[in-house]
């Protein structure tokens, strides 16, 4: 188990940032990856900007919200100071936000159902662009939680690359909390082998060191960073 990926109380931020980095780094290497395989999103959701500064300002460049209206609020300012930072939506994501979440959004990782591929589709079409698209998989099959059972993945991925055209690279899960990460993980880089999607967005705080054993490209990570959320 990872015993690293604490957040160091009292430490600045921008020192967990460089921690974690290293662990990510350390994690690639361990199971047979480039240093650089895997890209960190820092998840800033409920901190201030005045807590997301200082880690623009140490490097950082990919972030992760999960709600478009926070994002709103924050983002288009920090992003004119640093134009080159990627957001990405790891939340879940309602029909009538999708246009705010396109022009807003980098990548997002939340898409699970064909109302909101539609949506997608339909606002593409009219801004010419669209972000980076993720299929969240409920692999844990919880029905609190948002993402497509995996027995309807198939078909779902199927549904928006050939109906929808949309421009899916990869796949992301969250999983139960109490179950061991590693079936979840597993299991979701096995639905992306199936369908050559690259991109495989696992692992948060606790466990991204195992995710990054079982082939993620992206890790979430907001305690291990910015500390305790309040709420
Ligand atoms: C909040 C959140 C994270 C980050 O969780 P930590 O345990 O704080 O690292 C990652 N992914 C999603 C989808 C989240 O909502």
């Amino acid at each position: 188990m990872p015993t690293s990926s604490k957040y160091h109380e009292g430490l600045d931020n921008t020192v967990n940032l460089v921690i974690v980095k290293e662990q990510i780094a350390a994690a690639s290497v361990a199971s047979g990856r480039a240093s650089g395989a895997v890209s960190l999103v820092a998840v800033s959701k409920t901190f201030e900007s005045t807590k997301i500064e200082p880690i623009l300002v140490a490097g950082q460049r990919v972030f992760g919200e999960n709600r478009v209206q926070e994002a709103a609020a924050k983002w288009p300012q920090l992003k004119a100071m640093y134009p080159e930072t990627r957001l990405h939506m790891i939340g879940f994501l309602q029909s009538n936000k999708v246009v705010d979440a396109m022009t807003l959004f980098d990548v997002i990782e939340t898409v699970d159902r064909p109302k909101v591929a539609r949506a997608i589709a339909r606002a593409r079409d009219r801004l010419g662009s669209c972000p980076e698209l993720l299929i969240q998989i409920n692999t844990g099959e919880e029905p609190q939680k948002a993402g497509v059972w995996p027995g309807e993945a198939d078909a779902f991925i199927g549904q928006c690359q050939r109906d929808f055209a949309l421009p899916v690279c990869g796949l992301m899960c969250i999983p139960p909390a109490a179950e061991e990460p590693s079936l979840h993980f597993g299991l979701l880089r096995e639905i992306a082998r199936r369908h050559e999607l690259a991109s495989l967005s696992m692992g948060m705080s606790s466990d991204y060191e195992i995710a990054i054993a079982y082939g993620a490209t992206h890790v979430r990570l907001g305690t291990a960073i910015f500390g305790q959320r309040d709420i």
